[in-house]
């Protein structure tokens, strides 16, 4: 690792870290003049930077095992999260919850002939078993398809929740790492 020299700046008391092979270069210093940087020789008579290569090696660390981890299962979650969002929103498209359309009756009970009048009552008695009261229907179909469309919505919000963890602990792993 080539050293590194402390080059100050004209007008803030900043210095900035120039190699040899820099000589002759513009550099900007972060208060927005503009230095040159000197001959190689003037250079190496400039103060050395120490630690140079600790500094270096510091900042391409790896990252820890819990960082990893906590990246890892963030990936996995968020992911998860996606791939339930697609196939709940497929599965929930496909439900038809439109209430169905009744046919209208389009005739008045008065305008019924006798003998319609006479069938209709013996389909009520037998639908009533003699007992006078309706058999016990099942809901209707549409809504027991509304039921199953609600769950998948709740399911499809929990992926989400899931998904927003995820998120967080990638998040959470790049932010500890750059406060390292
Ligand atoms: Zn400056």
């Amino acid at each position: 690792m080539a050293s590194l020299y402390q080059l100050p700046c004209s007008s803030c008391d900043r210095t900035l870290q120039v190699s040899i092979t820099q000589a002759g270069e513009e550099l900007n210093c972060s208060c927005g003049v503009q230095i040159s940087v000197p001959t190689m020789r003037e250079i190496k008579l400039l103060p050395e930077v120490k630690n140079a290569s600790i500094s270096a090696k510091r900042t391409t660390r790896a990252w820890s095992a819990a960082q990893g981890a906590l990246f890892a299962i963030g990936v996995i979650m968020l992911a998860s999260a996606i791939y339930m969002h697609v196939r709940l929103s497929n599965a929930r498209s496909q439900i038809d919850i439109r209430r169905p359309q009744f046919v209208e009756l389009d005739f008045d009970i008065q305008d019924l002939n006798p003998y319609y009048a006479w069938k209709t009552w013996e389909t009520v008695v037998a639908s009533t078993n003699g007992t006078g009261l309706m058999r016990p229907r099942r809901p209707p179909e549409f809504l027991e398809r509304r039921k199953t469309h609600a769950r998948l919505t709740q399911y499809r919000t929990a992926s989400w929740v899931v998904g927003a963890i995820g998120l967080a602990g990638i998040g959470t792993a790049f932010f500890v790492r750059q406060k390292r």
